[in-house]
């Protein structure tokens, strides 16, 4: 089969001058239509009844349950509102415990009796709609036979419009519950995590003083990188196809060693990508903000305005889908996998994590004031605990197969959760602890009677890239996140540790408080206990060395490498007491997800594996058969041998990878994950091994897939 992929792609064939697939059309006055295709509380001021508009925002501000009398009236002014902007379908959006985002498209229209038909959408129809459920996995939650699950509107994240050159559909996020009420989605569990830290953090503020915030936010500002490829290598890789990463392909000669990629200049093909999909976004209501290279090649960055963690997490979704359809309008295919190419850096996604109150205080903002900053260092040193206690399951938040690559392989971030806090910040918890002043340090944080802070530099030259959890001026900086991930359980679990330790504080604080009376020392206290019980999660020197491999494990820190090994501390007794205490996820609810994430971490090592043995023995085994006829045919009858006897090894690692595909009877859930992982994956590793050493004396006009070095460097 002659090969096509010396292709040479010209700016010509996707310019949008050139005229064939870029969208964005250049002869019209750049316009930045921001939320056009949302209805936005802006939209319903003018769409609604003064008297629903004024009801819908009150029960939004207080976080209340909304009056379903409201429904049919908000109902009908967003319906009117879509069919104007060409909708003729609406779609209840929600997100199964897979982590895609699923939709199911109903007509507005009903046929009449006399011929026509007519648009129709009532409150009941917003409010609930009942997807066959049966399809999605709920982990044993509700069995097939009673299938019925349902999609109850979500009123705080605001529905939208996506355009598609037929038609548009109103899309309407959702969460996902059975009939029984028990979560099936992602984003239940983080409303109720919101909620719980919600109440947890206006009971500290009371104590602290604060009469006035009435509710807290929890916000995100997720930063998502990705690769770029040209669609053309995507489709001659069954790889890329089927799994999202290639499962073959030797090192580059030139890898990101030049660092001539990251914050470098952008391709004009990959920047007429991100501005049609930022513009793409900002009418979808998405604040997205910076975009640049990063390390590897191809590999790039967006990032978004945070926003709080319900909309901030619809967002997302909403991101990763718009990425990925908008690069095929110009040839290109977005990857979000963790590690697509071996050898080369990977994708994460760091997700930006504070809490706000509704009177604009960012509670992990040092501030200017004593009073601020007391109220910091209570929040702070609560989240230190919080860290320290569940780091098993913050680790197990951010588990998927494609997160094994990076976490458990020397990669940024490692899989030992710690904390990085920065030396201005760790020299101010020390001398609490100590009791101690440091002539560096304002020493007034000690006596508390003037506690001020050193103003800590938001964009300060102290920063520590390696580490996984790293506090950034007025936020901490969560970075273990896999790029394909969903925002949703990584926040529920934040929110939730959070809240517990927030109420833990909170209740030795009332102690003390009702004792001696003064705020400040009795904060002061509270902090000393809080961080010095937790001291050994933070460190902030370099989180990829030897050396803090071996520290960490002396510091009894976790250092749970793949996904099986981090799957259980979902349901260890210090995760689940927390989910039950604050209402988030019962064990039934934790159970299920288990559950899912096992089977799914099989299904995904099964596919992977199977894929593997398939190109290798139907595309690479031939090539380098041929490659032997060749060396044979031409008398080198040296090479040929050492061709031959490498050829051997591959096929010996073939049959290997062929019965390791084959599962045992007995075997099931994690068992079978941690069969998967060292039967199957590794198998498969050993037929790549072979693989790549084959691509490297195989003839390149044989060898029958994209190298790394067209696939990276040819944009
Ligand atoms: P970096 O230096 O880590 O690359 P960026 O400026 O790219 O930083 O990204 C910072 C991210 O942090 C942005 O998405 C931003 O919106 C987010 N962020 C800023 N303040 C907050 C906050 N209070 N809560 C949550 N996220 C925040
Ligand atoms: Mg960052």
């Amino acid at each position: 089969m002659p090969k096509v992929r010396q292709r040479n792609v010209t700016a010509a064939q996707w310019s949008p001058n050139g005229g064939v697939l870029g969208s964005v059309d250049l002869t019209e006055p750049f316009n930045y239509p921001f939320g056009e295709l949302v209805f936005s509380p802006a939209v319903q001021r003018h769409r609604l009844p003064k008297d629903t508009y004024e009801r819908l925002q009150a029960t939004l501000a207080k976080g209340e349950a909304l009056d379903p009398s409201l429904a049919d009236s908000v109902a009908l002014g967003m319906k009117e509102w879509a069919l104007e902007r060409g909708a003729t379908h609406y779609t209840h959006v929600f997100q199964p415990l897979t982590g895609l985002t699923a939709e199911k498209h109903d007509s507005f229209f009903g046929p009449t009796s006399d011929g026509i038909a007519l648009a129709e959408f009532s409150g009941s129809e917003l409010i609930q709609g009942e997807p066959d459920a049966s399809s999605f996995p709920t982990g044993g939650v509700r069995a097939t036979f009673e299938a019925r699950g349902y999609t109850a509107w979500d009123p705080t994240s605001p529905a939208f419009i996506l355009e598609n050159p037929n038609g548009a559909l109103l899309c309407i996020p959702t969460a996902f519950a059975s009939w029984t009420g028990e979560a099936l989605d992602a984003k239940i569990p983080l409303l109720r995590s919101m909620d719980a830290l919600s109440r947890s953090a206006i009971r500290a503020l009371r104590l602290l003083g604060d009469e006035t915030a009435s509710r807290v936010f929890t916000t995100v500002g997720p930063e998502q990188e990705y690769f770029l490829i040209d669609e053309q290598y995507y489709f001659e890789r069954p790889d890329l196809i089927n799994t999202g990463r290639t499962l073959f392909g030797a090192k580059p000669p030139k890898g990101h060693e030049l660092d001539d990629h990251y914050f470098g200049s952008i391709p004009e093909r990959v920047l007429a990508f991100m501005m049609d999909s930022e513009r793409e976004l900002a009418r979808l209501g998405v604040p997205v903000k910076t975009r640049h290279n990063e390390v590897a090649p191809a590999q790039y960055e967006i990032a978004p305005i945070f926003e709080n963690s319900n909309v901030g997490s619809d967002h997302q979704q909403l991101t990763m889908q718009v990425m990925q359809r908008i690069a095929r309008n110009y040839g290109l295919v977005c990857l979000l996998h963790e590690k697509p190419f071996a050898g080369v850096n990977g994708s994460g996604k760091h997700n930006n994590w504070s809490m706000g109150t509704d009177t604009g205080h960012n509670l992990l903002d040092p501030g200017a004031t004593p009073e601020d900053n007391i109220s910091f260092l209570f929040f702070c040193a609560a989240v230190i605990k919080a860290v320290d206690k569940h780091q098993g399951l913050l680790r197990a938040s951010v588990v998927g197969i494609g997160q094994d690559h990076r976490l458990g392989a020397n990669e940024a971030p490692p899989a030992i959760v710690s904390i990085f806090l920065g030396a201005e910040l760790e020299k101010v918890f020390g001398a609490i602890v100590s009791g101690e002043g440091d002539p560096h340090t304002p020493a007034s944080v000690l006596g508390l009677g003037t506690p001020v802070l050193p103003p800590l530099p938001m964009h300060g030259g102290d920063r520590n890239r390696t580490s996984p959890f790293a506090f950034t001026g007025n936020k901490f900086e969560f970075r273990a996140l896999g790029s394909s991930q969903s925002l949703a359980f990584p926040n529920t679990v934040l929110n939730t540790i959070a809240a517990e330790a927030i109420d833990e504080l909170s209740d030795q604080l009332q102690a003390k408080l009702s004792g001696s009376g003064d705020l400040h020392e009795a904060v002061t206290a509270v902090v000393k206990d809080a961080y010095g019980s937790s001291e050994r999660i933070v460190f902030g020197g370099d989180n990829y060395s030897e050396d803090w491999h071996s520290e960490a494990e002396s510091r009894g820190l976790k250092n749970l490498a793949t996904t099986p090994d981090a799957l259980p501390e979902v349901l260890a007794d210090g995760s689940v007491s927390a989910f039950e205490k604050y209402e988030v996820l019962s064990r039934r609810e934790l159970e299920s997800r288990s559950e899912v994430w096992t089977e799914q971490y099989v299904i995904r090592a099964n596919i992977e594996a199977e894929t593997a043995a398939s190109m290798a023995r139907t595309m690479l085994l031939p090539a380098a058969l041929r490659q032997v006829a060749l060396e044979e045919a031409a008398g080198m009858d040296a090479l040929a041998s050492t061709t031959r006897a490498l050829v051997g090894e591959f096929v010996d690692a073939i049959t290997g990878l062929e019965a390791a595909n084959v599962y045992p009877d007995d075997v099931e859930g994690l068992e079978l994950a941690i069969h998967a992982r060292d039967h199957q994956l590794t198998a498969l590793e050993r037929v790549r091994e072979l693989g790549d050493a084959l691509e490297k004396v195989v003839a390149d006009d044989l060898w029958p897939l994209p190298k790394y070095a067209e696939i990276l460097f040819i944009k």
